[in-house]
């Protein structure tokens, strides 16, 4: 957990000159620039889809309504780059190409009052424009600050214009960005057993259930079902056995597999052994008012999974604009486990609830969390630990999956949030 905040930290302080890497490497290419509304709702993401880091960015507001940046990477290809179409928010992207890289100018619509700021994405490829609602005055007051900058001091008109500055016209590309044709297959799905080695989990009712061996035998019964099912499909394991993995280590599994969803398993407990139900969570921000606060609170109840802490409300910011793009697909998942869970396999369902917890946090894909009933609940521990109980749990999360991959590959789950892109 510390990793992050430090991580995180240093990206604050460095957010208007941050040095991503020193590459010697080729080529980088930038192959989209793409906005999505914040599932917040308090604004708007801009991604530059980068291949690959670029060595360093610059962000500055000189009017409420033009954000300017300088993408510093002496070698980008941006042929064929889509832009985003005009929006109520963002009205027009233009790019200009410099010795050392790009100037980008951003144009918001007359009336906004966004305040700009600018971060790695968390696989750091991606450079990600934050845009947060402010007040007019506020906005105002901001840009007072920055001088606005011109991308050609002397522009020789002799020459060739058209050549000296590459500007895109989004108009014309915008047609060419189909988002259900140009979607990602979803072939790829990690699977998380909780816990694991000295992490035993939760003991259940009367110390008689190890959480790690529950989670583990229902992870591998999914794994299962998935390959038979759903042949085509990757299924790779943050653990086949009972070893211990850091919560920050499975996430990066899932990244560097670049899988399509994260699906991690566990099992509850409660001090009283009535309590029973599963629950499902997506990753993501409470939707209230009171995000920040709802999060602190559920997180200390919800403290045996790793949850986040000392949440400052920039965390979540980058957090949620990290994650916006997966946030619509993860909750539209969790509620089809939910509805198998309690539907098929006759759970009692505890609900679908969004929350930001580190091994999801972690991952840059759509992500899921599944608490398949309490271990110390004496009826549900028999039910967990039987092998019977645990082929239910796999196949109704498996059933559920395979549902969500039929519509994605019918076109029609089309993500709501890229809808407006
Ligand atoms: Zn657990």
């Amino acid at each position: 957990m510390r990793s992050i905040h430090s991580l995180f930290s240093v990206a604050f302080i460095l957010c208007t000159a941050l040095v991503l890497n020193s590459s010697l490497s080729a080529q980088n290419k930038l192959s989209r620039i793409s906005k999505v509304d914040r599932s917040d709702g308090k604004g708007v993401v801009i991604r530059y889809h980068f291949e690959q880091a670029i060595d360093s960015f610059e962000v500055i507001q000189p009017a409420p309504d033009l954000i300017q940046m300088v993408l510093y990477d002496n070698d980008i290809d941006t042929s064929g780059i889509v832009f985003p179409s005009e929006g109520e928010k963002v009205k027009q992207v233009f790019l200009y190409e410099l010795d050392y890289g790009f100037g980008v100018d951003i144009y918001l619509s007359d009336n906004a009052a966004y305040i700009a700021k600018a971060y790695p994405d968390q696989d750091k490829k991606h450079l990600l424009v934050g845009l947060t609602r402010t007040t007019p005055e506020k906005i105002n007051e901001y840009s007072q600050q920055f001088i606005a900058r011109t991308w050609y001091d002397h522009v020789d008109f002799d020459a060739d214009f058209d050549q000296a500055i590459t500007i895109v016209n989004p108009a014309e590309v915008t047609d060419s960005y189909d988002p259900v044709r140009n979607k990602l297959k979803f072939d790829k799905i990690v699977i998380d057993a909780g816990h694991g080695g000295h992490d035993p989990g939760n003991l259940g009712y009367k110390r008689r259930a190890k959480e790690k061996d529950v989670v583990l035998a229902i992870a591998k019964k999914l794994g299962a079902y998935i390959e038979k099912g759903l042949p085509g499909v990757e299924v790779i394991y943050t653990r086949n056995s009972d070893t211990f993995v850091e919560l920050e280590e499975r996430g990066r599994i899932a990244n560097r597999a670049e899988a399509d969803l994260f699906v991690s398993i566990h099992a509850d407990a409660f001090k009283s052994s009535r309590v029973r139900g599963a629950s499902v969570f997506f990753l993501g921000l409470n939707r209230s008012d009171k995000s920040l606060e709802v999060m602190k609170e559920e997180n200390q109840v919800y403290g045996t999974h790793g949850v986040l802490e000392n949440l400052t409300e920039e965390d979540l910011i980058v957090y949620e604009l990290a994650h916006s793009g997966n946030i619509a697909i993860s909750e539209r998942i969790a509620y089809m486990i939910e509805d198998q869970l309690k539907n098929r396999a006759k759970r009692k369902s505890r609900g679908v609830r969004q929350m930001g917890l580190v091994v999801l946090y972690q991952s840059t894909m759509p992500a899921i969390l599944v608490e398949t009933g309490f271990l110390t609940n004496p009826a549900e521990m028999r039910y967990l630990t039987s092998d019977r109980g645990q082929s239910y749990i796999a196949s109704a999360i498996y059933r559920a999956i395979k549902q969500y991959k039929q519509e994605h590959d019918a076109g029609l789950s089309l993500n709501t949030s890229s809808a407006n892109d």
